[in-house]
């Protein structure tokens, strides 16, 4: 079956999404503590498709060792399923696009693991400003790939997003089911 897996800096809103996505509360816990999620968790959506919860990265009190546990697991994940359709790399809309997200993005480009951008939390500035944030960002995508790749602004607060997310995806899956039915 067809998978679609979430990731990001640890708090930048991923079990909230999920759970807007869902519309199921605490299916992904949400938490003040960062870090949290640490194992790739699997969540049957309607019987047929899988939305993946990947551990969050860029958690400044983690040891080496369980960055380096991090990154193999990760890249076990994102390099190896064939029935991965496609990954949501979350981004915080408040903040100047990060180091860490910028060079997590450069690798997903280098493996060629298809992803697309969410922009969380967009109802926590006001609307310019998380224009600007969006576009600053995208214009660092565009030099780095030389195009913009997909991309959602989305508030869990608010729902903001959640229909355009919802159909991007349900078209990944249908693409995915297209070619994988005989
Ligand atoms: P995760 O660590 O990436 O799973 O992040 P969480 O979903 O647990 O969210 C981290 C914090 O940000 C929590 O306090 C959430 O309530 C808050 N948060 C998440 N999404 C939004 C949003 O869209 N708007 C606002 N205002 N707060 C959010």
């Amino acid at each position: 079956r067809a998978e679609i897996a979430f990731i990001g800096r640890s708090n930048v809103g991923k079990s909230s999404l999920i759970n807007m996505l869902t519309g199921v509360k605490e299916l992904a816990k949400t938490s003040q503590k960062p870090g949290k999620t640490q194992l790739i968790n699997h969540f049957m959506i309607d019987n047929r498709w899988y939305m993946v919860d990947l551990p969050g990265y860029g958690f400044a009190k983690v040891s080496k060792d369980k960055k380096e546990k991090w990154e193999v697991m990760i890249s076990e994940y994102l390099t190896k399923r064939s029935n991965l359709c496609g990954v949501f790399v979350l981004i915080d809309s408040r903040l100047e696009p990060q180091k860490i997200d910028l060079e997590f993005l450069h690798w997903c480009g280098d493996q060629g693991v298809p992803f697309a951008l969410v922009f969380t939390k967009a109802d926590k500035l006001s609307k310019s400003q998380t224009d600007k944030n969006v576009k600053g960002f995208l214009g660092k995508m565009e030099d780095i790939f030389g195009e913009i790749p997909d991309h959602f602004v989305t508030s869990s607060e608010k729902s903001t997003g959640k229909d355009e997310l919802t159909s991007f995806i349900e078209e990944l899956v249908a693409e995915y089911e297209s070619e994988n039915t005989n």
